[in-house]
């Protein structure tokens, strides 16, 4: 594909709901709140459509992934292995905040989950290729790889912030030249 105006808040609302219906239509589905804060200034940008809708259901298809397991412990820094929880068991608000914003020098996304966080010792090991923490077949580990590649073919930069404390939150942040 090549690069060409495009709607960058519609896209996102596209395929944030694709992937959400697809987590809703799935053995496990849970209720996730999605809190979208989408700025009107953001307008059209330059983009290969088929290549960022790719990069906005990646990181949903993660979040989801994430809210559906919760740490064991709730004690900041616990290390303790998540486990699997359904809609039913689920004791948190599952929440999916989508920001998008322009700024002085480019546009920023914000893709925010509130699951259980990235342990400290794999925050350098999740942008590599075929690094994966799900079990089988249900991760192939190259969707951030695949994103992080799609992301810098745009100009733009891929930046990942995470907390295991008492309120957990995993956000991806997309920062793209305008
Ligand atoms: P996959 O989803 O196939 O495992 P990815 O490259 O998309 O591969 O992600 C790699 C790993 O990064 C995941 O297996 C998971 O451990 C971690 N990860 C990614 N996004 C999140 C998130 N939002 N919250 C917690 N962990 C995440
Ligand atoms: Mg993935």
């Amino acid at each position: 594909g090549k690069r060409e105006p495009t709607d960058l808040n519609a896209l996102i609302k596209e395929y944030v709901n694709l992937s959400f219906h697809g987590m809703r239509a799935s053995k496990n589905p849970i209720n996730v709140k999605i809190e979208w804060k989408l700025e009107k200034e953001v307008g059209m940008i330059n983009l290969i459509s088929e290549d960022f809708s790719r990069v906005i259901v990646n990181l949903c298809n993660n979040a989801f992934d994430a809210m559906r397991v919760k740490s064991l412990s709730p004690s900041p820094g616990s290390t303790s292995a998540p486990v699997n929880v359904t809609e039913n068991e689920c004791n948190y608000e599952p929440k999916l905040t989508v920001r998008t914003r322009r700024e002085e020098n480019h546009i920023t996304i914000e893709i925010e989950d509130n699951g259980p966080g990235i342990p400290e010792d794999l925050k350098d090991n999740i942008f590599q290729p075929f690094f994966t923490t799900k079990k089988g077949t249900e991760g192939t580990g190259l969707g951030l790889s695949i994103t992080h590649d799609i992301i810098n073919a745009h100009g733009g930069e891929l930046k990942m912030e995470t907390s295991r404390g008492k309120n957990p939150f995993t956000k991806f942040i997309i920062q793209l030249p305008n």
